[in-house]
C-alpha cells in the first residue's frame, strides 16, 4: 500500500473530500515509550497472584483497554468473578505498583524525531491515552518538550476506552478538531480499532510482537514497521494529503 493510495482509500469510505492534516492524536504506551514489556509482565503477575491463567503474548492483546476494563473482563472470564469498580481500582495500583517496580522504561526509539517532524509541519501533537498510570502520564513532556498540546485525554477522561472511539472523538472534541483533520498514532490493534471507528487517518506502527496484518485487520490506514520507517514517509505522507 502506498501513502497515496491509503489516502485515496480513506477518502472514498469515508466519504470526505479532502484531508486537511492539522492534528496528530498519539498513543503513549508501545509509542512513546518502549514500555508495553514492562507492562505485560505486571498483568501476568498480577494474575497468577490471583490464581487466573493467562500468557504474557494476550496482554499484548488487550493493549489500550483500560487498566480497569482488562481487570473486569479478566476475573469474568478467568475466575467467574464480577469486579466492582472499586475492587478493580484496588487491582489496578497493585498492578501499577508491580510495573513501578520492574524500573524504568525507554523512549521508543524514534519516535521524538517523527513527532518533531510533525510539529515543524504546523501539526498539533495531541496525547490520547487509556492509561493512567500517573509515572508515565508525568514523563511525557520532560522527554517530549515542546511537542504536545497543553491538551489531552487519559484515563480519567473517558468512561469506555479503546477500541471503544470515545478516547479520539474527545480529544478531537476537545481540541476542536474534525476526523478529517487527524491522523492517529498507534501501536496496537484495539488502539487502530478506535482511531479508526472514529473516523481519523490511523497509522500503526509494530512497536511489539503484534504482526502488520493485525493492524490493517483492526482498521489502520498504513501500518509501519518502525519509527524509521514511518519518518521516512512523512515527506511522502504530507504531500500526498496536500494533494488530495
Ligand atoms: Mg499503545
Amino acid at each position: 500500500m502506498t501513502e497515496q493510495n491509503a489516502i485515496a482509500n480513506y477518502l472514498k469510505y469515508t466519504g470526505k473530500k479532502s484531508f486537511n492534516f492539522t492534528t496528530a492524536l498519539v498513543d503513549m504506551d508501545g509509542v512513546l515509550f518502549d514500555s508495553m514489556k514492562n507492562h505485560t509482565r505486571a498483568w501476568v503477575k498480577l494474575m497468577k497472584k490471583n490464581g487466573i491463567k493467562c500468557t504474557r503474548d494476550e496482554f499484548y492483546m488487550y493493549e489500550g483497554m483500560t487498566g480497569r476494563d482488562i481487570i473486569k473482563m479478566k476475573f469474568k472470564n478467568g475466575a467467574g468473578k464480577n469486579v466492582t469498580d472499586d475492587e478493580a481500582q484496588a487491582l489496578y495500583k497493585v498492578k501499577t505498583r508491580y510495573f513501578t517496580e520492574l524500573g524504568d522504561v525507554e523512549t521508543m526509539q524514534g519516535t521524538l524525531e517523527v513527532l518533531k517532524a510533525f510539529k515543524q509541519a504546523g501539526i498539533k501533537c495531541v496525547l490520547v491515552t487509556g492509561s493512567g498510570t500517573q509515572a508515565m502520564l508525568d514523563r511525557v513532556d520532560t522527554d517530549y518538550p515542546d511537542i504536545f498540546d497543553e491538551q489531552r485525554i487519559t484515563a480519567v477522561d473517558v468512561k469506555r476506552g479503546k477500541p471503544n472511539p470515545e478516547p479520539y472523538l474527545k480529544a478531537m472534541a476537545k481540541v476542536g478538531v474534525q476526523p478529517n483533520e487527524c491522523v492517529v498514532l498507534e501501536n496496537a490493534p484495539l488502539g487502530v480499532q478506535s482511531g479508526h471507528t472514529a473516523g481519523c487517518f490511523t497509522i500503526g506502527v509494530t512497536t511489539g510482537p503484534i504482526p502488520e496484518k493485525d493492524m490493517y485487520k483492526a482498521g489502520a490506514d498504513m501500518v509501519y514497521k518502525d519509527m524509521a520507517s514511518l519518518l521516512e514517509a512523512i515527506p511522502v505522507l504530507l504531500e500526498a494529503f496536500k494533494s488530495e
